[in-house]
């Protein structure tokens, strides 16, 4: 266990052929432009940040960019993969694709969990945009950092005890610069964003 006492997150990997670009077209569409607004990147430490996810059909797996593609401009189908099963409890989930998932997929996972409405995630840092939100949107608790089980369980709170699901957007309390959208398809995940944050579509 990491000395903070956090439960370490844990990846099984199943590295495979790149998936179909028709798989992640809608994505990259998403992505560039959460790229080109700076909502994706890479931070001066050379941490990247921000990912994408889209629910694969009616399924619980989903198809998520990859770890560390935060500062590529242009990702292609070399930086997806499909997560195919997670386990809030351990910290852990199996992915199968050319690329590792990010640490972050699993608040996407408990939100494709939630409601089964939901197939499109963005995950985006803006640190003007996160200090507004804080307790304005909903927002996870300050005292649960990312990449944890308790973010998961942070997350489901919210889908109980706010109107996360009617708004489809949160900020993440211990989660420096954290937004999460969502929607019945990336369109909608998309808009909802831009749409808070003031962004003409
Ligand atoms: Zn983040």
């Amino acid at each position: 266990m990491p000395s903070d006492g956090s439960i370490k997150f844990i990846c099984s990997w199943k590295e495979s052929a790149p998936l179909a670009n028709s798989d992640i077209a809608g994505l990259n569409r998403w992505r560039d432009r959460l790229y080109a607004l700076g909502l994706a990147g890479v931070y001066e430490n050379g941490v990247g940040f921000g990912n994408i996810s889209q629910r694969v059909g009616k399924s619980h797996e989903f198809i998520i960019t990859g770890s560390a593609t935060g500062g590529i401009e242009k990702l292609d189908e070399r930086y997806y993969t499909r997560v195919t099963d997670y386990d809030f409890d351990h910290n852990s989930l199996s992915c199968i694709g050319p690329i590792k998932a990010s640490s972050e997929s699993l608040s996407h996972a408990i939100i494709y969990e939630l409601d089964p409405s939901i197939t499109g995630i963005n995950h985006i840092h803006n640190k003007k945009f996160w200090e507004k939100s804080i307790g304005r949107l909903p927002t996870t608790r300050e005292d649960v950092p990312y990449g944890t089980p308790e973010m998961a369980w942070e997350i489901e709170r919210l889908f109980k005890e706010s109107d996360v699901r009617k708004r489809k957007i949160l900020a993440m309390g211990g989660h420096e610069e954290g937004i999460i959208s969502f929607g019945k398809d990336l369109d909608e995940t998309g808009r909802v964003l831009l749409r808070h944050m003031g962004i003409k579509d």
